[in-house]
Parts: C-alpha cells; sequence; structure tokens
C-alpha cells in the first residue's frame, strides 16, 4: 500500500482535522477584518528566523501550526497596507465585500484564461471593465484583462504598440517610447525589456506634459535619427505627486503622427468615476489603451490592474500563444489570455466585480470623493502648519509638503520613528533630488483626525 496515503487524503479530503482548520481560517480572516489592523513593521530574516525556524520539513507542521506561525509572527512582520495611516507609496483600501469574495475565489480553483473553462467568471470581469471602459468614454467594441499589475498592463500595451509601428513602418531600424520625465519606472522597465529606447519630454512649470512639447521632441528625433517613436505614454495621474498630463494635446500630438496613445493610469484614473475631477481626464476617450489598478484606489485586494485597449483585436493577434494543445481554445470566444503577457491567470477581477456589483457605482464615487476631501483638508492643514511648506495643491489625492530646515537624514528619522510608535506610514521621496514627503490618501477611511495626528509630529 502507498505509503503516504494518510498524508494524501489529508491533502485532498475534507476531513474532520481540514474542518476545524477551516473554522480557524475563517475566524482570522473576520478577526483581520472586522477589527482595526494595527501597522506593524518589518523584522531581518535572522530574527525571523530566530522565531520560527525552517518551516518546510518532511512531516509537516500540521495545519494548525502553521496557522499559528503566520498569524503569531510572520503576518506581524508584514505592514498593513490597508491602516488609515499608511500614507506610503500607493496604499491600499480593499472593501470588505472584496476581500470576502477574494475568500471565494481562493476556495474555487477557477480558471481565467479561457472562455471554455472560465465564462461566468469571465463574463464578471468584463462587466467590470466595462464600467472602466465606459468611464474613460472608449467605443463599445473595446475590452482588456484584468493582470497582475500596472508594470505588466504597460508593458502588454506597449507591446501591441510596437507591433502597430512595425506593420506601418516596417523598415525601422529602431524604436522609442515617449513619455515625461514624472512617468512611472515601469515604463522604462518595459522599454527594456523590449529593447527600445525611451524619449524623455520635459514637463511644463506645472509637472504636466503638454502635446506641443510631445510634437517637437517627436519631429526632432525623427528628423534627426533612424530612431521611431511607435507610443506615447501620459501619465494620469503620477505616482509621486498625483498630476495628470494633459491627455487631450498629448493624445492629438500621437495621433496626428499616427503614433499610438497610452494611458497610465494606475493610480489616477479610478478617479474617472468622481464627478468633481473628471474635467481634468479629458481626453483619455482618445486612448489606444489605458491602464487603472483597482488594487490601488479602487478598493480591491492585490493584485489586479485593468488593462483596456481601444481595439482588442490588435492585442489578441499580438498576445495569443499557440500551441497543438491550445488549439482547441482558438475560437470566437473571449479568451482573457489573449490579451497580455500571460496564459494561466486567476480571476483577479472578481473580487473588483463582486464589490462593484454589491454596493453599485454610487458607493464608489462617494467614496472617491470622500479621499479627495481629505487630501484637499489635508492640503489646508499643511499650509497653516508653522513648519511645513505644500510642496503643490493636490490635484488628485496625494498632499506633497516639505519640512522646513530638514535634511535628508531628519526626514527618514522621523519617518522611522512614526512607523516605530505606530502612529503612521510615511516613507520620504523627492522631486528633483530634494527631499520631500506625501500622503497618498486612497483610504476612505482615512480621516481629517489621523492627517492632523501625523502633523502634530512635524
Ligand atoms: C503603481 C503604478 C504603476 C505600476 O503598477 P503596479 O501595479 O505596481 O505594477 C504604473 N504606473 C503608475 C502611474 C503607478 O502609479
Amino acid at each position: 500500500m502507498f505509503l503516504g496515503y494518510g498524508r494524501l487524503s489529508a491533502m485532498h479530503e475534507f476531513t474532520p482535522e481540514v474542518e476545524a482548520l477551516a473554522k480557524e481560517v475563517l475566524a482570522y480572516s473576520l478577526e483581520r477584518l472586522k477589527s482595526d489592523p494595527p501597522l506593524d513593521g518589518p523584522r531581518s530574516a535572522e530574527d525571523l528566523f530566530n522565531e520560527v525556524g525552517n518551516t518546510i520539513t518532511a512531516k509537516g507542521l500540521g495545519g494548525q501550526k502553521a496557522l499559528e506561525v503566520f498569524t503569531e509572527v510572520l503576518a506581524k512582520a508584514c505592514i498593513s497596507t490597508d491602516h488609515p495611516r499608511n500614507l506610503a507609496f500607493i496604499p491600499s483600501a480593499p472593501s470588505e465585500f472584496a476581500n470576502l469574495f477574494d475568500l471565494v475565489v481562493g476556495a474555487s480553483a477557477l480558471y481565467g484564461g479561457s472562455w471554455q473553462e472560465g465564462a461566468g467568471a469571465v463574463f464578471a470581469e468584463n462587466q467590470a471593465l466595462r464600467w472602466l471602459s465606459d468611464l474613460a468614454g472608449l467605443p463599445q467594441s473595446a475590452g482588456g484583462v484584468f493582470v497582475q499589475g500596472g508594470t505588466i498592463g504597460n508593458l502588454s500595451a506597449l507591446v501591441v504598440a510596437r507591433a502597430e509601428a512595425r506593420k506601418k513602418f516596417p523598415d525601422t531600424k529602431r524604436f522609442a517610447v515617449a513619455c515625461s520625465e514624472e512617468a512611472h519606472s515601469s515604463i522604462v522597465g518595459a522599454a527594456s525589456v523590449m529593447d527600445v529606447d525611451v524619449l524623455k519630454i520635459a514637463t511644463d512649470e506645472d509637472g504636466k506634459l503638454q502635446g506641443e512639447a510631445v510634437g517637437d521632441a517627436i519631429d526632432k528625433l525623427h528628423a534627426n535619427s533612424e530612431v521611431r517613436v511607435f507610443a506615447v505614454v501620459a501619465t494620469s495621474g503620477t505616482t509621486n505627486l498625483g498630476i495628470i498630463d494633459n491627455l487631450e494635446s498629448v493624445g492629438k500630438a500621437a495621433h496626428d503622427r499616427g503614433i499610438w496613445f497610452h494611458v497610465d493610469g494606475a493610480y489616477g484614473l479610478a478617479a474617472l468615476c468622481a464627478p468633481s475631477v473628471r474635467p481634468l481626464f479629458k481626453g483619455v476617450e482618445a486612448a489606444d489603451s489605458f491602464i487603472v489598478d483597482p488594487h490601488k484606489w479602487l478598493f480591491a485586494p492585490f493584485d489586479a490592474c485593468a488593462l483596456v485597449y481601444r481595439d482588442p483585436k490588435l492585442a489578441k493577434d499580438v498576445h495569443t500563444q499557440h500551441a497543438s494543445y491550445l488549439e482547441t481554445l482558438q475560437d470566437e470566444s473571449w479568451n482573457p489570455s489573449d490579451y497580455a503577457i500571460h496564459l494561466t491567470r486567476r480571476v483577479r477581477g472578481l473580487p473588483f466585480w463582486f464589490s462593484l456589483a454589491a454596493h453599485g457605482v454610487d458607493a464608489y464615487t462617494e467614496a472617491m470623493e470622500r479621499s479627495l476631501t481629505v487630501a484637499k483638508q489635508a492640503a489646508e492643514l499643511v499650509k497653516k502648519h508653522p513648519n511645513l511648506e505644500l510642496f503643490r495643491e493636490p490635484e488628485l489625492s496625494i498632499v506633497a509638503f516639505t519640512r522646513k530646515g530638514w535634511e535628508k537624514s531628519d526626514y527618514q528619522k522621523w519617518s522611522d520613528k512614526l512607523l516605530a510608535d505606530q502612529i503612521g506610514f510615511i516613507p520620504p521621496s523627492s522631486h528633483e533630488g530634494k527631499p520631500i514627503l506625501r500622503f497618498a490618501i486612497v483610504n476612505p477611511w482615512t480621516k481629517i483626525s489621523d492627517i492632523e495626528m501625523i502633523l502634530a509630529t512635524l
């Protein structure tokens, strides 16, 4: 008899042991959802090893013990990205519904790569994508897929853009992607993967990329070299300061020259659902592709980036993988695998879909307007603060400022202490070499009193 039979059955059957563990897992998950999480913070690998040792063993720790190692030690060595005073980078704020539904997705072994295997789930994901596409004003024929993050979204879109440029300009020796100095690091990363150049274009004095500068820079490059721009990327808004490029003029500069127009809205395009700032995105409707991360400012858990193409057929031609074992899938049905650089995929858009379907879109508008209001109020408090200088009026929900008389090391010391004291998590950033602090407010539960608490330490 197979010696491992007992262990194997515990791995694949709902034994009493599994049932007991299920209760503990659910109890922990519910507790995590119910009570405000502490901020927590990192520990060194050495320190963690001294406490938990090697957790991978021949006989296994057993479910309860492994869960305990996680809940008592490892989870506490992870910063809570959804804490209302975690204003670092771009934090997260998944809704309770979205988090709960993530448990359902985890329990369901759904395959999100093809219509044949995941039709119902893909149908739901596509409705969520449709909502975003409609907000942006793209045609009904637009469509796309949820990918892991903005980095993969940008790369996947740019690969399609280059394929288009190759069709139009087959003799081109070398391609370049154009973007501003403030574009996200993933654009340079994509260019490096694709082995293309990056044409960085200066922004205006307000930090925005303008169509005129884009047109001039491209014309100059084309006149003086063999390098041809295959895509223009506008950012809406930038990760550091939340600045929205002039989408209308940048899109026109691209299209006047037959060039693909991509909008990187990983953080900011979420605010398309907020009427108070919707006009700032004028011009997004001309995008050939755009991305927005529901895991940033649309109350979804990690990891989900919505990637939408004006003409998804172009993406399908580029991204569909061909193999004898996949041919059976290649018909007219909508296979999410065909629209980005991936094959097997989790239906990562489903927690977002569930929350949106359950709450309705008005709740999203309200939550979005709330974080925009808190950002405005925070900017006012910074202006009144005797030691602080507001760096720039926030356009969206990122509030950047400096502390009078502080060096780079003072900012870091303050930030380290803020986390050690469990008040907040706000690592310093910089702009043009000068240190700044920034609040990235994407959590509707971040209240002005949270901001006051942080400002009192400055
Ligand atoms: C966060 C961000 C990205 C990268 O997204 P990931 O989901 O972290 O991969 C790209 N562009 C902008 C503007 C961003 O803010």
